[in-house]
């Protein structure tokens, strides 16, 4: 089993987000794929923050 867990994390390194996907049934993820796993329009609850980068981590 492989699995990709991308974490978004807003410009004042709050995690706001969790996504994992199952890669056995993806193939691989790209840039544009993590994307648009975060929600649209998505927004820092603590800081209100629009800015996001994201971490990915392999299971
Ligand atoms: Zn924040």
């Amino acid at each position: 089993m492989r699995k990709l867990t991308v974490t978004f994390v807003c410009e004042n390194r709050h995690a706001v987000e969790s996504v994992t996907v199952d890669l056995t049934s993806r193939g691989e993820v790209t840039s544009d794929d993590i994307w648009e796993l975060q929600t649209k329009d998505c927004q820092c609850k603590k800081c209100g923050s629009k800015i996001f980068t994201y971490h990915t981590r392999y299971k």
